[in-house]
């Protein structure tokens, strides 16, 4: 298999630097450099922008109002988008329910939910795991139940990420108790809606991206069910896929691994640099080796992508692109040397209009946001389904163990 890039692609690639060049705002491209975690009016303001283009559903075919582009393109895009800075899109809304409402949803939420997703006029929270049920999902314990035109949900979810920003939540609900897999069902849920109450959960990191949602007698029209009562669980282990797919992540492991090169090969306070020291040096290249492997592994599912039968590709990717964030990670922290004991915390929150703190850094400029993605990526084996149950599924469907 080839795996090089096609001159057109190459093209493609300048025109997409030039265009980040020229309509990537600057201060929005600190706030990612530094690790924040996303501030809703970039994702905004940045989807608007590349709607404008037309480069908005990137992984979206045409008939969906997307781009059309393939595989290696969205690649290519995501890569140039990660190394210049540029805020990620909503990938709950792009990647995981859009696709899913534009497959098995009616042609009324499709006509609804589309465009605004387009122009980010709607964002997500991903309502699935519970206290209960996270690796095993089927045990989820939060009913709704059918009363004239609407459901009537009560239940406790966990580890809704971003929900506090959110405007609509997709969730997973039983809709018959007494049987598992078959009694799951996909609402849309408008996060106001009375009834729902939202705990914030403060992170090792100190920062607040994740949440406890209650429901108590919240109503949600029944025509916000995702395709067929008791289909859920079908339309969750597609959108699982998709979210496993992205989990292998590699631009961001590229992306980091450069920024890891170049803390490394800077002079320090006390002179010499990481780079000249062997053993640094070889743990760093191991990991260039394990990075190349990764793109490689991607690309031949880009390439593969529909031929590949029951290859657990979500799996593969997301095991290998976890586990090497957070070596990278490791590593960053190293290179940070005594540094790394100045917390530089997430400060959106006390900023929520997303401005940079005021006054200086302390230490290298690339030290602030270091520690604190070390420590949110720790949960990167756990989130997307813990990488134990990835490997069993490896084993059972690929293996065959
Ligand atoms: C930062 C973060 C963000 C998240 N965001 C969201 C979100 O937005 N929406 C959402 O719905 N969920 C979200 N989650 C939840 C996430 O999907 C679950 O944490 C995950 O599926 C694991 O479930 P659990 O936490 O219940 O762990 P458990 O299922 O209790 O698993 C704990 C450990 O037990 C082991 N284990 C469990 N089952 C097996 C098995 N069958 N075989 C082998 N080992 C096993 C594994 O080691 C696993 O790590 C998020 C989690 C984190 C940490």
């Amino acid at each position: 298999m080839n795996f090089e890039i096609e001159p057109a692609d190459q093209a493609f690639r300048e025109e997409v630097r030039a265009f980040l060049r020229e309509h990537l705002p600057p201060e929005m491209a600190e706030r990612t450099r530094r690790g924040f975690h996303f501030v809703r009016e970039d994702q905004v303001a940045w989807t608007r922008i590349l709607n404008k283009r037309g480069w908005s559903g990137q992984n979206w075919p045409r008939e969906w109002g997307g781009t059309g582009w393939s595989p290696v393109r969205q690649l290519i895009f995501d890569e140039e988008c990660f190394m210049a800075g540029a805020p990620a899109i909503d990938t709950s809304g792009f990647k995981m329910i859009g696709p899913i409402i534009m497959t098995y949803g009616s042609e009324a939420l499709k006509r609804e939910f589309g465009p605004r997703i387009l122009n980010a006029d709607v964002f997500w929270g991903q309502g699935f795991s519970e206290p209960n049920a996270g690796s095993d999902l089927a045990s989820l314990g939060t009913t709704a139940v059918r009363d004239g035109d609407d459901y009537v949900i009560n239940g406790r979810k966990i580890w809704t990420s971003y929900v506090e920003q959110a405007d609509m939540i997709f969730m997973l609900v039983k809709t018959d108790p007494a049987a598992r897999q078959r009694g799951i069902s996909m609402l849309l849920v408008d996060k106001n809606a009375p009834g729902i109450t939202i705990r914030p959960i403060i992170d090792i990191g100190e920062s607040h991206s994740l949440n406890e949602v209650f429901f108590d007698d919240v109503r949600t029209p029944a025509t916000l069910l995702v395709g067929e009562e008791g289909k859920g669980w079908t339309y969750a282990k597609s959108l699982l896929e998709l979210e496993r797919a992205f989990s292998g992540e590699w631009p961001r492991n590229k992306r980091n691994l450069e920024q890891l090169r170049a803390m490394a090969c800077r002079e320090r306070a006390g002179g010499g640099r990481l780079i000249d020291s062997p053993g640094f040096a070889e743990r760093l290249a191991a990991l260039e080796v394990e990075l190349q492997g990764l793109e490689w592994l991607t690309l031949r599912a880009l390439y593969e992508k529909g031929s590949n039968g029951g290859l657990p590709v979500g799996s593969l990717l997301k095991i290998r692109g976890s586990e090497l964030l957070q070596r990278i990670g490791e590593m960053q922290v190293e290179a940070l040397g005594d540094h790394a004991m100045y917390f530089y915390a997430d400060p959106c929150h006390a900023a929520p209009e997303g401005a940079l703190p005021a006054g200086p850094v302390l230490g290298p400029e690339y030290a602030p946001g270091v520690v604190t993605d070390y420590m949110y990526r720790r949960a990167t084996t756990i989130y997307g389904g813990a990488n134990e149950v990835q490997r069993t599924i490896v084993a059972r469907t690929y293996l065959e163990l």
